[in-house]
């Protein structure tokens, strides 16, 4: 099953915010089965946001959205969701109890503003918010699940740790595991990345990261990852994947250096 991230936020393309929710997210699902296929970053804009939506259904099964859910004019995810997929926005009772009782608790007022967080698209379930105000909302439409998240870190990612049991591919594991190696280079690496793909059926996913190397000798952090039923066969896989390397690259270097 394929997933997209939305991060939604004007401040992430100024690049005064780091987008570091993305990166979580992915990993979060990725760990649950996804292949996470697209990654979109757009501005607090309605338009962007359907636009945004309407790809990411294009494609993925499941979308997830951060940004974009607190009290602030800027903050019109909820909204711009409902319009681009004809829901009616309703307010939701036990959410709106929960705001009242928390401002009460702070002594602040349940303004219009803290209020519209109560606001949900018809048939959408709200997850709870265990960290701050804004909650999160689960949403399947069209065969697709959504999940709009806030933008503040934690809070996003406590959300997202509440609903994995719920989202979680059954039957697909996902086994990852880096190697540093000295003394390679990329370019030597790359002709044997190719070929140990290849004999392997795609059933693997090498990925070479090119490192700094402080004295000046190259390095490389090989990474190879494999999705299967079970988790052994996975990790299976990507060791059989590091032995072919190793055994390609041991032959080349008898060569020439190449
Ligand atoms: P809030 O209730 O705080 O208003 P929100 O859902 O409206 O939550 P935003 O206003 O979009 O969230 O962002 C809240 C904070 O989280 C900001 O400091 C923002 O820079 C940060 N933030 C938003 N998106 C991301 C992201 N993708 N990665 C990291 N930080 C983010
Ligand atoms: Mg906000």
């Amino acid at each position: 099953m394929m997933a997209c991230v939305i991060s939604i936020g004007n401040e992430l393309l100024r690049g005064k915010t780091v987008n570091t929710n993305a990166a979580n997210i992915g990993m979060k699902l990725t760990l649950s089965g996804y292949e996470v296929t697209k990654g979109l970053t757009i501005r607090d804009d309605p338009a962007e946001i359907a636009w945004a939506l309407k790809t990411g259904m294009e494609s993925a099964d499941m979308i997830v959205t951060t940004g974009g859910l607190g009290p602030t004019f800027d903050d019109m995810t909820i909204a711009a969701v409902s319009k681009a997929l004809n829901l009616p926005l309703i307010d939701d009772p036990e959410t709106a109890q929960r705001l009242r009782e928390r401002y009460a608790r702070l002594g602040l007022q349940a303004t219009t503003e803290r209020m519209k967080m109560a606001s949900i698209p018809e048939g959408s379930t709200v997850l709870p918010n265990p960290v701050g105000a804004a909650p999160g909302i689960f949403l399947q439409i069209q065969g697709k699940t959504i999940v709009i998240l806030p933008g503040v870190p934690d809070e996003a990612s406590a959300i997202m740790d509440s609903i994995l049991d719920r989202i979680r591919i059954e039957g697909t594991e996902y086994f990852s595991e880096s190697r540093f190696m000295k003394g390679t280079m990329e370019s030597t690496l790359a002709p044997i990345v190719n070929k140990v793909m290849k004999e392997m059926d795609s059933k693997v996913y090498i990925k070479s990261h090119p490192r700094h190397s402080e004295t000046g000798n190259p390095a490389v952090e090989l990474e190879i990852l494999a999705r299967s039923e079970g988790k052994e066969h996975a990790k299976d896989l990507v060791e059989t994947a590091f032995n072919r390397i190793f055994e390609e690259l041991s032959h080349r270097s008898k060569d020439i250096r190449t």
